[in-house]
């Protein structure tokens, strides 16, 4: 399942980070801020549970989050999608996937990992800013099921119908949060119009 956010906030936000214009300082905020708003939709149905608040007039009956957050940023490009998270859950627990494409076989290689326990019986939330072919979101989500993660979404900003096929393919069990679902993948497997490498301007690698 994919899902669109359509709120004008983020669809604003969306329009100047895909602006070629956009230098590294303002890309990074707004992938902050556009994080921040897809995931405070993504969490919409996490689980909570019902407690009792003593307010200084009387008890309130309140919910609070009932689950183990873990975020996992695809690096590189994923970590520019962290401070958003964290931001709004500052208590959520951080893994790291390394994933690099081998040249000759073209299948996703795990060249680092290191992830909390609390990915068994948590939530995880994979981020990655562009999900293009979806290979290595895919491989992502395998490498967190081989741990022992069985309660997991994916949140980017950008994807493509090749990329979403593929995940909900091989996990349709995973759901997909994006500001944007473009129109196609180019030669180069860049998303078209997307926004380019978000790694690079997320880092300042760019030419640009
Ligand atoms: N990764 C990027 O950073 N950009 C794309 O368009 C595709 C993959």
């Amino acid at each position: 399942m994919a899902k669109l956010i359509e709120h004008p906030l983020v669809q604003h936000k969306l329009a100047i980070i895909r602006d070629v214009e956009t230098g590294h300082k303002r890309f990074r905020e707004l992938a902050t801020e556009i994080t921040e708003f897809i995931c405070y939709e993504a969490l919409q149905s996490v689980r909570t549970k019902e407690i009792d608040v003593q307010t200084p007039v009387g008890v309130a009956a309140c919910r609070m989050i009932d689950t183990d957050l873990v975020v996992v940023p695809i690096l590189r490009a994923g970590v520019g999608m962290l401070e958003g998270i964290l931001e709004l859950i500052p208590t959520a627990r951080v893994g790291f996937v390394g994933l690099y494409r081998d040249e000759e076989t073209k299948l996703p290689v795990t060249y680092y990992e290191r992830y909390p326990p609390q990915i068994k019986g948590g939530t995880c939330i994979i981020i990655d800013p562009m999900i293009a072919t979806g290979g290595s979101t895919a491989a992502a989500i395998e490498q967190l099921k081989e741990h022992g993660a069985d309660n997991i979404i994916v949140i980017c900003i950008v994807t493509c119908p090749e990329g979403i096929e593929l995940v909900e393919t091989a996990h349709p069990d995973v759901p997909i949060y994006a500001a944007a679902i473009d129109e196609k993948l180019n030669e180069n497997k860049y998303i078209v119009p997307g926004l380019g490498d978000a790694g690079d301007r997320l880092f300042g690698t760019s030419h640009h």
